[in-house]
């Protein structure tokens, strides 16, 4: 019995001409996280993929799962194909469904029949495909309202698709279609999660830590790699780039008023960050502040913060509580990662009454003594990359 993953394209089939991007943006990603499992072949139609395996011992259940991750995917199941002869799928549909079918006590049959040619509509197919499931398991109820398991025979172009249930797919559009962008990433619960939203809408990332050894330890670093591990499984290859802080926290410490040592702190990330991101033809970055959530998150620090960046600045997360963060975090394994408690630069040299009403002229002043653009130089030169997959 020949099975087959069927995909139901999500936002993109709504791209007019420019559909065909998309979908082969699809194509593509669905073949480079299915690659571990073995040979597929891909056909596409109808707003919809068909997945088929070419090995026998083919690791169904694995697969799944990852299709799972693939951004673009509105829905996504498991199903057997049968010929278009409706003795044949009234012949097939209890062999096929017999676990499913004995581990329930209701359903009902579904009838998808997009070849019109097809000599029976929709609910007689309905009508004969239940009768024999009937006949086939007798402990078996009809339930329209709400059945255990809902069947759906689909009469396509090519062939008759029979599958039990459908799997919510990840939505969202291609990782790739939106461009790049790079995440500012900590070890802490917001920036992975916003990563992950973003890689959603279509973009490929890229990554920027800033990390001051000794004050933060190769702890913290291994972190920050699991993490985008994690993202990785969604939005594939991150590159990643560690930032050398250290040297530029000092000064601040030495040459800055301490109650401007954060927001200094975070337009010098955001210099740096711009820069490398630039150099990488990122178009934008992205960040995991939430508004009002600490001192450097409220309106006016998050307006001195952006003023000094040329290009887009994407916080997917700032009108989401940190109750909506958690729940997106727990759902992309990320949550108790980040949690583990390692120190992040943001917490070495925080000052005891960190201003939160800043003036772009106060921050202009307190920054004053130093040398900006060698420090942004500087650091910008001892990045060192790295890949995560
Ligand atoms: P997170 O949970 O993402 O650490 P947070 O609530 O701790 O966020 P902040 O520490 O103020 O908030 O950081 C705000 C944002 O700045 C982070 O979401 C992240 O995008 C960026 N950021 C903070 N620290 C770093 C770092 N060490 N390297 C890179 N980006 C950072
Ligand atoms: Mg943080």
């Amino acid at each position: 019995m020949k099975e087959i993953i069927l995909v139901k394209n999500g936002e993109l089939t709504l791209k007019g001409l420019n559909r065909f991007t998309f979908e082969d943006a699809l194509v593509t990603n669905i073949k480079r996280h299915l690659k571990a499992f073995g040979d597929i072949k891909i056909q596409k139609a109808q707003s919809t993929m068909y997945i088929e395996p070419l090995s026998e011992d083919f690791p169904f259940e694995d697969a799944l799962e990852r299709v799972g991750t693939i951004f673009g995917i509105a829905a996504y199941s498991r199903c057997c194909v049968v010929e278009k002869d409706f003795d044949k799928i009234l012949e097939t549909a209890p062999i096929y469904l017999a676990e499913t079918m004995k581990s329930i006590k209701t359903f009902k049959v579904e009838a998808k029949r997009s070849d019109k040619q097809f000599p029976l509509k929709s609910p007689e197919i309905c009508r004969e495909v239940g009768g024999k499931l009937l006949q086939s398991f007798p402990h078996l109820r009809v339930d329209v309202h709400n059945p255990d398991e809902v069947i759906t025979v689909e009469i396509r172009d090519y062939a008759a698709y029979i599958r039990a249930g459908q799997l919510h797919g990840a939505g969202g559009l291609p990782v790739g279609t939106a461009g790049k962008s790079a995440i500012l990433i900590s070890g802490g619960i917001d920036s992975p999660v916003a990563a992950w939203t973003m890689a959603k809408r279509g973009l490929s990332l890229d990554a920027i830590h800033f990390a001051s050894p000794p004050y933060t330890s190769p702890r913290a670093e291994m972190k920050v790699r699991t993490l985008l591990s994690k993202v990785a499984r969604y939005c594939g290859t991150i590159k990643l780039g560690i930032v050398p802080f250290t040297e530029i926290q000092q000064e601040i410490g030495e040459k800055c008023p301490e109650e401007y040592f954060t927001l200094i702190m975070r337009r010098m990330m955001m210099r740096i960050a711009e820069r490398l991101a630039r150099k990488q033809n990122c178009l934008a970055l992205i960040t995991g502040e939430s508004l009002g959530q600490v001192a450097s998150q409220t309106l006016p620090a998050i307006s001195v913060t952006d003023s000094v960046c040329n290009m887009p600045v994407f916080r997917p997360l700032i009108g989401m509580d940190k109750e909506e963060i958690i729940s997106i975090s727990r759902k992309i394994d990320t949550f108790e990662t980040s949690i583990l408690p390692f120190e992040d630069c943001c917490t070495v040299f925080t000052p005891k009454h960190p201003k939160t009403r800043p003036t772009e002229e106060q921050c202009a002043l307190a920054e004053s003594a130093l040398d900006i653009e060698a420090l942004v130089e500087m650091a910008v030169n001892g990045t060192e990359f790295s890949f995560i997959n």
